[in-house]
């Protein structure tokens, strides 16, 4: 029997394989067992840690125009890799590879934005705030920063963190998910084959241990989560009880309104892929369609077409819309809530249980289902069930649908379909959600705005990337200056007077 290969941590440029616990990595299209991840512990954490802590001291006074120059070179070298990249995440998150690669695009977005730091990262300075005194701000990178990452984006939220972070003059420890842990690693030789220090960029692999070694550290300043609501919560009390700074973004129930004037054609294409795309694995996934008047009898028919249509089976094979789950478990889960749906009361138009499943499959598949006349009491509304299951919630109102994304705890990402301008304006300004789309389902912000929504889909007051993530990972300083010539007259002890 050949041994399998060992996924590993990158620590200061090297690998570092010598974990004593080790759990599998499956494919979940074949149900394979391809891989051993190496699982962190106390100790490797620290030796991360303390390795970014050494490069940060030069790595803080590199020019901003070498670190733009690196930023260049590896927003190249990602776009050459894509196709190396994509694969990895394919066979590890089972997604289909276009997907994989739009994952990785939006990443360099990321690293664009990054790359523009000389002129994004100015201070400001006001002349004669008193008499022949200057003040000026600067924003000074924290330190050791630290990014805990889920399994379902394994390059493009690992990309929202650390390309800002470092461009800022942090160096970064990145633990991905567990469960997709290969493609973290390419990122980090990537980012060294394009000129960056060893020890700025550094990757463990690991579970829980891992986690609570990265927040109970001293040495590191921050913290950036993404994943579910529960772990968030958890993240984000623990590093701020332990001093530092944090942003944890968490889980979603992403709602899409659909007025009767909406283009009926339109919003059916928008929600079958933003409900079934990566098989429902994304915290933009639009979980609950809520149609308001008679909105449904052309809508619906229309989305059943749509969603009968997609092809089930491996990500890797050109023809599938849609891959796998991640789990065995999570495709059992996602099951029980047609199960559970169904005797609440819910008609299942499609079940994924028995349709749409591809045969003599190994791997973790489920077709996608589509429950109609769902009600917010039950439990397939209310649960976060990130899998390949849309609920479709009939109002009478926009003010009716209105009030029920607002009493949803979670609060990512919203969007309405509508041909109305009024309408469209007046629901932008009264939902509860970080993100908007007005004829847009996943209204995903490009590198230059930041993404992040509210209540319990994120803890902390950072958004991540773009502007509030350069000022998530840098600290102001407001420096005052007077040059006298010569001390004048006698000495005064007050506030310095305009
Ligand atoms: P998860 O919360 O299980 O895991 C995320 C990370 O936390 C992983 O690195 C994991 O190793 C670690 N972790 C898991 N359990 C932990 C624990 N008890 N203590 C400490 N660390 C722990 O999430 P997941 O299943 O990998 O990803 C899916 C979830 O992420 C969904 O809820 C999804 O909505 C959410 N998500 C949110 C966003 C967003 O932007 N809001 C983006 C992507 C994913």
């Amino acid at each position: 029997m050949t041994a399998l290969p060992v996924i590993a941590h990158r620590i200061g440029g090297k690998v570092v394989d010598d974990a004593q616990r080790r759990i599998d990595v499956t494919n979940p299209a074949t149900g394979e067992v391809t891989a051993a991840v190496a699982l962190a512990s106390d100790e490797h954490v620290d030796l991360a840690v303390t390795t970014a802590r050494t490069a940060f001291e030069s790595w803080r006074d590199t020019s901003l125009a070498r670190r733009q120059q690196i930023l260049f070179a590896y927003r190249e070298l990602l776009r050459e890799h894509i196709g190396d990249i994509a694969r990895v995440i394919t066979a590890e998150h089972g997604k289909t590879l276009p997907d994989a690669s739009g994952e990785i695009a939006r990443g360099i977005e990321v690293v664009e934005y990054a790359s523009a730091v000389p002129a994004v990262l100015k201070g400001e300075f006001s002349e004669q705030v008193s008499t022949g005194i200057d003040t000026h701000s600067v924003r000074q990178p924290l330190g050791v920063c630290a990014g805990i990452t889920p399994f379902n984006f394994p390059a493009m939220v690992p990309l929202w963190m650390f390309p800002v972070a470092i461009a800022a003059g942090n160096t970064f420890v990145l633990k991905p998910s567990e469960r997709d842990p290969s493609t973290s690693l390419l990122l980090a030789e990537l980012f060294e084959e394009a000129g960056l220090p060893d020890g700025v960029l550094n990757v463990v692999q690991g579970d829980r241990e891992a986690v609570t070694a990265i927040l109970e550290h001293p040495e590191v300043a921050a913290v950036s989560f993404v994943g579910s609501t529960p772990v968030a919560k958890y993240i984000y009390e623990t590093a701020a009880r332990n001093g530092k700074r944090v942003q944890a973004l968490g889980g979603a129930k992403n709602h899409m309104v659909v007025l009767p004037d909406a283009d009926m054609d339109l919003a059916a294409d928008a929600v079958t892929s933003a409900a079934y795309g990566s098989a429902g694995q994304r915290c933009m996934a639009i979980s609950a369609l809520v149609t308001v008047g008679d909105a449904a009898d052309r809508l619906v028919p229309r989305v059943v077409e749509q969603v009968r249509s997609l092809v089930v089976g491996d990500g890797a094979d050109p023809t599938s819309d849609m891959g796998p789950v991640i789990t065995r478990d999570q495709r059992d889960r996602v099951a029980s809530y047609v199960e559970s749906g169904q005797a609440a009361g819910a008609d299942v138009l499609i079940d994924g249980r028995s349709e749409g499943v591809p045969e003599s499959a190994t791997g973790f598949f489920i077709g996608p289902s589509l429950l109609d006349r769902v009600t917010v009491d039950m439990d397939v509304y209310r649960d976060e069930i990130f899998g390949p299951l849309l609920s479709i919630v009939r109002t009478d109102s926009l003010q009716e649908a209105i009030t029920l994304v607002n009493a949803n705890p979670y609060a990512n990402g919203a969007a309405i379909f509508t041909n109305d301008g009024g309408a469209a304006r007046r629901f932008q300004k009264d939902i509860d959600a970080g993100m908007v789309g007005v004829n847009i389902p996943i209204p995903v912000p490009m590198s230059f705005y930041s993404f992040g929504g509210a209540k319990a889909s994120m803890f902390g007051s950072s958004h991540v990337y773009g502007p509030e993530g350069l000022q998530f990972y840098t600290r102001a300083k407001v420096v005052t200056t007077r040059w006298p010539a010569m001390r004048e007259g006698h000495l005064d002890l007050g506030f310095a007077r305009p």
